[in-house]
């Protein structure tokens, strides 16, 4: 089985993206309520958005499940109120079952986060509750910067986040560290926010002690790591300028990453400097880069086939399809053998 840790419900039928103009417009007005408005979508409409999309690349690519969630640059936590951003969470996971109910093979759901800037985040415990008991979700995606490129949260390791992370303890979900779009002009989202923010959130955990306080916390650090493998050297040489154990034992027991790097010389990089056990496969289609490289005549975001270009052992095709997923979202198991 191979599985893509990594993949957004971008294609959603245009009523979601209805609502949310909606509810940003209304916030326009701060003396009015909250806007409180309906999403109408049906099933053939959710089937439509992925039947020439997710599910035609899955074929296409010869993948069978993907790790699904709402659209990460649409989180924008930086819009509006807690209110804002808990209503849209919801209508967005509300979606994602959908999608997961009506192809129980293809897609298993991960959560979108009402966070909101400056409010504790003990305020998203509910919705990840909720998406873990009443839908089966096996996890969320949680972003180091709700205010969207100003940086204003304190570190992932402070313990102004452990409430969430008791929480993903108790329910046995991973997160993904995963920012949305920027509203700082100065980083593009996919370009630079996301790269930025994924090799922020690995040397925060490096300068804090957060697994020592959560031994079984799990993180997912997308988008290959950021620049976390190509400069392995760095990371370690600073842990040990530190009086930081090695990345080994200090970080590569709970910190994973995923291979969405989109060239094979950076998936080779990856491959050799970042230990096997700690790598998913993972694509991000329909995401960020969707066309195709000329020099390949290949999708960029097709990562199975440079993983397929490398003389990999079996045991270790299967850690990096298959393995390594199930034991980062133990969930996953008892989701796919229904
Ligand atoms: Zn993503």
């Amino acid at each position: 089985m191979i599985i893509d840790c990594h993949g957004h419900y971008t294609t959603a039928p245009k009523a979601l993206q209805d609502y949310r103009d909606a509810q940003t417009a209304a916030l326009k007005d701060p003396t009015q309520p909250p806007y409180d408005g309906k999403i109408n979508i049906s099933d053939d409409q959710i089937r439509e958005s992925l039947e020439g999309a997710q599910l035609k690349l899955q074929r296409e690519r010869g993948t069978d499940v993907t790790i699904f969630s709402p659209r990460a640059s649409a989180m924008a936590h930086h819009i509006g109120t807690a209110t804002t951003s808990s209503d849209w969470s919801r209508h967005c996971n509300d979606l994602i079952h959908r999608v997961c109910t009506l192809y129980p093979s293809n897609f298993v759901g991960v959560c979108q986060l009402p966070q909101s800037p400056g409010v504790p985040p003990q305020n998203v415990i509910a919705e990840l509750e909720r998406c873990v008991n009443e839908f089966g979700f096996i996890g969320c995606n949680l972003n180091p910067d709700p205010s969207g490129g100003h940086w204003t949260a304190p570190a992932l390791t402070d313990k102004y986040w452990y409430p969430v992370y008791e929480k993903m303890v108790e329910l046995d979900v991973p997160a993904m560290v995963h920012v949305s779009s920027s509203c700082n002009p100065v980083f593009h989202a996919t370009g630079a926010h996301y790269i930025n923010a994924d090799t922020t959130a690995f040397m925060q955990f490096i300068q804090g002690d957060l697994f020592k306080d959560f031994p079984t916390l799990r993180f997912i650090i997308p988008h290959g790591g950021g620049a976390v493998p190509f400069h392995w050297g760095r990371y370690r040489g600073l842990a040990q300028d530190m009086k930081r154990p090695t990345l080994e034992e200090h970080v590569l027991k709970n910190v994973y990453f995923d291979t969405c790097v989109y060239h094979l010389p950076g998936i080779e990089l990856l491959l050799k400097v970042v230990p096997v056990d700690n790598i998913l496969f993972g694509s991000e289609m329909v995401g960020a880069v969707r066309g195709i490289d000329p020099r390949t005549g290949q999708y960029y975001d097709d990562t199975k086939k440079y993983l397929d270009a490398l003389p990999l052992s079996d045991g270790d095709r299967y850690k990096l399809f298959e393995g390594n997923a199930r034991k980062v979202y133990p969930r996953i198991t008892k989701k796919l053998s229904k």
